[in-house]
């Protein structure tokens, strides 16, 4: 056992007080030889005066009042002094995560945005105005409720899935003409943040720039058509010296009219969240591309085709025809005569089927992928238009995938080549017929 305790003060002067009291006992009972009997009635006493003083310090633990540590109680004075400095911390602890809490409370309360704070089983623990005014929730009504009972249909679908991606423009299930974005931040281990946001003017937005550009390509369209008409019936014949300049003119109409439509199949696939879901015969589509890769490369190139997989797509066959010609015109156009381009159509091992297009052709640098499939984006602009390109076809075949749930991946070193590849999930494969008749 250690004695380090005696160092203290509180327990030498309790332990000096216990000895005196002793001691004058024995000394009091000494001349009648009744030692014994005063050192009893000295114990006795003490013990009452413990016990008096045990009480006084249960019930200044459980006074709610704040008073000052026991004065003149020994070893009592020291443990309350500790008990009550140990006490005025943790108050001004509390205090200050109370103020602190309060601040982040007023500051997401003040936030424009939407915020809930939801439990792992969407229960809604929190929200401020902006989430009560955009959801239609209001407190303490809602406090509890389950939160997809206040989404519009199409959040309630996503926030039951794959959350890793934002939801973007859903029409609100309160008021048609309000659009609002989703985002799910799960944090700690039992909550979880749904941020709502009110892109109502953003879409609109974008709506009139999808508008205009429809309706500018639209407009161009027709009188296009005319001029392509005139210039090929143009002869020149009577002025050989006018030839140079219609070869131009006529190419460049064609671009003009070519860049016309690819704005227009853009602008019809912004209108489209999601493509039908048709079947795709794949062997015919394969075949065709081939051959049109062959029409364009005109001998120049070797062309090899690897079909791979038996599985048809489910989407638009238009849609997908021209995303995949998109590629293997690419291919074609910037892969230098003498190189190898290779199509193929090819199951992956986790469910999912993948179309590619690998050239060895001139390559794109590193820094031009991240932007590559921009609307108008090119590596050489010059190139681009030397073979008929418009800088939108990456653009057309990114939204055709997208539209099939499907994502573009590209890999690509200059000087060696590229390729191109779209990989479609197993929701959108469909066994060949011919196997389903022999089910
Ligand atoms: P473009 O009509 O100019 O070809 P795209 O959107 O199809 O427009 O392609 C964008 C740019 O990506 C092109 O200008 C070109 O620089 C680059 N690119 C596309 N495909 C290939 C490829 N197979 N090899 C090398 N560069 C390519």
């Amino acid at each position: 056992m250690r004695f380090d305790f005696l160092q203290s003060h509180a327990w030498q002067v309790s332990l000096g007080r216990f000895v005196i009291l002793l001691v004058t006992a024995f000394l009091i009972g000494l001349p009648w030889h009744a030692q014994l009997y005063t050192l009893l009635a000295a114990t006795f006493g003490y013990s009452i005066w413990s016990l008096v003083t045990l009480y006084q310090v249960q019930s200044w633990l459980r006074s709610r009042k704040r008073r000052g540590p026991l004065e003149d109680r020994g070893v009592w004075s020291d443990i309350s002094t500790y008990v009550h400095s140990r006490l005025s911390g943790e108050r001004s602890r509390k205090r200050r995560l109370v103020g602190l809490l309060r601040a982040f409370r007023e500051g997401a309360a003040a936030l424009p945005d939407g915020v809930l704070v939801l439990t792992r089983g969407r229960s809604v623990l929190w929200f401020n105005e902006a989430a009560g005014q955009l959801l239609g929730l209001s407190m303490p009504r809602d406090r509890r409720a389950h939160v997809d009972a206040h989404l519009p249909a199409e959040a309630r679908e996503w926030i039951a899935g794959d959350t890793t991606e934002p939801l973007r423009e859903v029409v609100s299930a309160l008021n048609d003409s309000t659009r609002l974005s989703f985002r799910l931040i799960p944090y700690a281990r039992e909550y979880m943040l749904l941020v709502v946001r009110d892109v109502t003017p953003l879409a609109r937005l974008e709506q009139v720039r999808r508008d205009f550009v429809a309706n500018v390509s639209h407009e161009l369209r027709t009188p296009l058509t005319v001029l392509h008409g005139y210039l090929e019936m143009l002869d020149a014949e009577s002025a050989p010296q006018l030839e140079p300049i219609l070869d131009d003119l006529r190419s460049q109409s064609r671009r003009m009219t070519q860049i016309v439509e690819d704005l227009l199949t853009l602008s019809r696939l912004d209108a489209r969240q999601q493509s039908p879901y048709d079947r795709v015969p794949m062997r015919a589509l394969l075949t065709t591309l081939k051959r049109e890769a062959d029409a364009l490369s005109q001998g120049r190139h070797h062309i090899v085709l690897h079909r791979e997989s038996e599985m048809d797509l489910s989407g638009s066959a238009d849609y997908l025809h021209s995303a995949f010609s998109n590629l293997v015109s690419n291919a074609v156009r910037y892969t230098p005569a003498g190189g190898k381009i290779e199509i193929s159509w090819r199951n992956s091992d986790n469910g999912e089927a993948r179309f590619a297009v690998h050239d060895t052709g001139v390559g794109i640098p590193a820094e031009h992928l991240p932007r590559i499939s921009e609307r108008f984006y090119r590596v050489s602009t010059s190139r681009s238009r030397e073979t008929g390109g418009t800088g939108l076809g990456l653009s057309i075949v990114k939204h055709v995938l997208q539209i099939h749930g499907a994502r573009l991946e590209i890999e690509s070193e200059v000087g060696v080549g590229s390729t191109f590849s779209g990989v479609f999930g197993a929701d959108r494969l469909l066994a060949p017929q011919s196997m389903m008749e022999a089910c």
